[in-house]
C-alpha cells in the first residue's frame, strides 16, 4: 500500500500499535541499502508472524549536526538531492506490484532542528508521515514555547515529535539528565505534541552497548502521559533491556547506529577472508609485505573478480547484515500471536 501519511492514519496506527502491545519501530537510513534492508526484514516478519500489514518507519535525517543524513545520502552533499531521492524511493519501492506492498510504511524526518533546518521546516511537510521537531539544544521554556507554536501551526500536516530533554553523543561531553515525569508531563500539556522524545539514560551514535537503559523512570513517566514515549540511543544498551517497552509506555523505538556498526566488521571480515579477489594479487602482495595483511591473504584467490571488485557485492554484505539486525528488534517489538497463546 502507499505510504501512511495522513496524519490522522498515523495517530490510528499509533493508537492501534498500544491496543495490539506493539512498539513502533523507526529505522533511519542514509543509503538506499539500507532503505532495502528495512523494508526487507519487515517483509520477512510479516511473512514468518502473519501481520499481513505490519508496519514500519523509515527516517532520516536532513541538516542535523552530528549526522546530516540527507546531505550524506549523495556525494552532491545537498540535503535537497539527498532527501528527494531518498523520498522518492520510497514511493518506487512500495510499488503494487512489489514485494513490500502489503506494508504499512510510515516515512519520519529526523532530530528537525530550527535553525539548520529552517528551510525545510517552512516548506509543505505533507509528504511525510512524522517529525521530531527538535529544539532540545535550546532552555527548556524556550525549547516548549518554539514546540507548542510549531505543533500548532503544522499538526493538521503532520504528526510531531517533541523533545523534551537533549539526548547526548556517547563521546560528549554534555550533562547528561534523566527526564523527570513532572517535567515529561509539563512538555505534553503545554506543547500539544503527539509524542516525546525523553533521556532514559541512553545515548547517540555509541561504539558500545554499555550504557543503561532507566526502564522505572519510563514507567514513571507513562503513569503522567500515557504511551507517547519515543526512545533514542538504543544502539547504546543490551537488547535485553529494551525487550520490554510497550510495558513502559514507549510508543516509538529509533535506531540508526547499531545497523551501520555491525554491518562494517562483516563487511570487513568478507573482504580480508576475499582479499585476492577483492583487491588483486598485487595489492594483496603489497600489504602482506608491509605486515597490515598475514601470508593466507595470498591465499584468497588467484586474481580480482566481478564477484568481489563491485559496489553490488560491498552493498550485499552491507545489506544482508542490516536486515538481520532489523529483523531482530521487530522480533523484540512486534511479535506475532505466540504458539502457546495469546
Ligand atoms: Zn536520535
Amino acid at each position: 500500500m502507499p505510504l501512511v501519511l495522513e496524519p490522522a492514519a498515523v495517530r490510528a496506527l499509533y493508537d492501534e500499535a498500544v491496543d495490539r502491545r506493539w512498539v513502533l519501530p523507526c529505522f533511519c537510513s542514509e543509503n538506499l541499502a539500507t532503505t532495502e534492508a528495512i523494508l526487507a526484514a519487515a517483509a520477512d516478519h510479516a511473512r514468518e508472524t502473519g501481520i499481513r500489514d505490519l508496519p514500519v518507519t523509515v527516517a532520516m535525517t536532513v541538516n542535523y549536526d552530528h549526522r546530516p543524513q540527507a546531505r550524506l545520502y549523495t556525494q552532491t552533499r545537498r540535503w535537497q538531492t539527498g532527501l528527494g531521492l531518498f523520498r522518492r524511493s520510497l514511493d518506487v519501492l512500495l510499488d503494487p506490484d512489489g514485494p513490500f506492498a502489503d506494508l504499512r510504511v510510515m516515512v519520519h524526518l529526523d532530530h528537525v532542528q530550527p535553525g539548520p533546518d529552517d528551510e525545510l521546516l517552512s516548506s509543505d511537510l505533507s509528504g511525510y508521515s512524522s517529525i521530531l521537531y527538535d529544539a532540545s539544544t535550546r532552555p527548556f521554556d524556550e525549547n516548549v514555547r518554539m514546540t507548542a507554536d510549531f505543533v500548532e501551526k503544522r499538526r493538521h500536516e503532520i504528526v510531531v515529535e517533541g523533545a523534551c530533554d537533549e539526548i547526548v553523543d556517547a563521546d560528549g561531553q554534555e550533562r547528561n539528565d534523566i527526564t523527570s515525569p513532572d517535567r515529561a508531563a509539563r512538555f505534553m500539556a503545554r506543547t500539544g505534541a503527539d509524542l516525546m522524545v525523553a533521556n532514559l539514560g541512553t545515548e547517540h551514535r555509541a561504539s558500545s552497548t554499555t550504557l543503561t537503559y532507566h526502564g522505572d523512570m519510563a514507567r514513571n513517566i507513562r503513569d503522567r502521559v500515557g504511551h507517547r514515549i519515543v526512545l533514542h540511543g538504543t544502539s547504546s544498551v543490551p537488547a535485553s533491556q529494551v525487550a520490554r517497552l510497550w510495558e513502559d509506555g514507549v510508543a516509538k523505538v529509533n535506531v540508526w547506529t547499531i545497523l551501520e556498526r555491525d554491518a562494517s566488521p562483516v563487511l570487513f571480515d568478507d573482504m580480508v577472508r576475499n582479499a585476492v579477489r577483492v583487491a588483486g594479487v598485487g595489492k594483496v602482495r603489497e600489504l602482506s609485505e608491509s605486515g597490515w595483511l598475514g601470508p593466507r591473504a595470498l591465499d584468497t584467490g588467484s586474481a580480482g573478480a566481478l564477484t568481489h571488485f563491485t559496489t553490488a557485492y560491498r552493498q550485499e554484505a552491507v545489506y544482508r547484515s542490516m536486515k538481520e539486525t532489523v529483523r531482530g528488534f521487530l522480533a523484540l517489538w512486534l511479535p506475532g500471536i505466540s504458539r502457546n497463546g495469546p
